[in-house]
């Protein structure tokens, strides 16, 4: 799937897929692939090494509990052998700012323009 949408204070991170489930979503996500600054030689570069999925609490998005399943990439440095985990705002964020955050508050403004797009397999009612 190419259709790319965004949460909302996490506006890099791209969703991959959506699952809906009887009582929860389910997001899968990953960062972009971008050029990576090494720490340990300065090089810059975006060798990939691997991925881990990484689950992430819940929080509500669109107003149902939500599980992010975060596709964790790792890059590899060409030229020492590094690895190192790719940068993302992401968890950080969400454990930093989990309290005082509420996604689904900011998403009811975008509800119209993405909600319709979304794959949901088993059709979500919600509110107006
Ligand atoms: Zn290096």
């Amino acid at each position: 799937m190419n259709r790319n949408l965004f949460l909302p204070g996490l506006k890099d991170v791209k969703i991959n897929k959506v699952e809906s489930c009887e009582h929860s979503i389910h997001l899968y996500v990953e960062m972009p692939v971008k050029p990576h600054r090494y720490p340990r030689c300065g090089t810059e570069g975006r060798n990939i090494h691997d991925y881990r999925i990484q689950k992430i609490r819940q929080f509500k998005w669109f107003e149902r509990p939500t599980v992010i399943f975060y596709r964790k990439r790792r890059y590899a440095c060409q030229t020492c052998g590094k690895r190192f985990a790719e940068e993302n705002p992401f968890v950080e964020r969400y454990q930093r700012f989990s309290k005082e955050w509420n996604p689904a508050v900011n998403v009811r403004s975008i509800h119209a323009k993405t909600f319709k797009d979304l794959p949901f397999s088993s059709g979500p009612r919600f509110r107006r």
